[in-house]
C-alpha cells in the first residue's frame, strides 16, 4: 500500500465538481485515509508550494491556492502515487488524456482541478505538511 496527498482545488470546489471527483477517486479503487475542507492562507499555500517559488506563475498560483476552499485528502491504493497522477492527467487539460480528471473539470493550466503528489518524498512532505499522524484513520 502507498499513500499520496491529493487536493480538490479552489476552482473545482467552488465549480460544484468536488463530488463528481470524489466518486472517480473511489471508483478507481482509493480508499480516502484522510480528508478535511480548508482555505488556505496565503503563507500556507506558499509554504505548500515552496518548491516552486522561483517559477513565474508562483505569486499567480499562491493567491489562486488561497482564493477559496480546497478539499485535502490522503488517498491509499497500491502504487497510489503514480496511479493518482495518471487519473488526474496532464498539468494542461489542453494536453491531458480523454478520461482523465483534468480534461474533465479543469479550467486552464493553473485552475486545473487537482493536485497530486509526485513523488514518495514529496508525497511524505505534503501529507505531513497538512495532516497529523493521528488524522490518518
Ligand atoms: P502538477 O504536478 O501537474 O500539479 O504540476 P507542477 O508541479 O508543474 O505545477 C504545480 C501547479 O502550478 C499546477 O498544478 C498548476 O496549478 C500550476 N502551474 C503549472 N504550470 C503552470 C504554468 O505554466 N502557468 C500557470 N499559471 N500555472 C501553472
Amino acid at each position: 500500500m502507498e499513500r499520496t496527498l491529493a487536493i480538490i482545488k479552489p476552482d473545482a470546489v467552488a465549480g460544484r465538481k468536488a463530488g463528481r471527483i470524489l466518486d472517480r477517486i473511489e471508483s478507481a479503487g482509493f480508499r480516502v485515509a484522510a480528508m478535511t475542507l480548508m482555505h488556505l492562507s496565503r503563507a500556507e499555500a506558499e509554504g505548500f508550494y515552496a518548491v516552486h517559488r522561483a517559477r513565474p506563475f508562483f505569486g499567480s498560483l499562491t493567491e489562486f491556492m488561497a482564493s477559496g476552499p480546497a478539499l485535502v485528502m490522503v488517498l491509499e491504493a497500491p502504487d497510489a502515487i503514480k496511479k493518482w497522477r495518471t487519473l488526474m492527467g496532464a498539468t494542461d487539460p489542453a494536453k491531458a488524456d480523454a478520461g482523465t480528471i483534468r480534461k474533465e473539470f479543469a479550467e486552464s493550466i493553473e485552475r486545473n482541478a487537482t493536485h497530486g503528489s509526485d513523488a514518495p518524498d514529496t508525497a511524505a512532505f505534503e501529507i505531513g505538511y497538512f495532516f497529523a499522524g493521528m488524522e490518518l484513520v
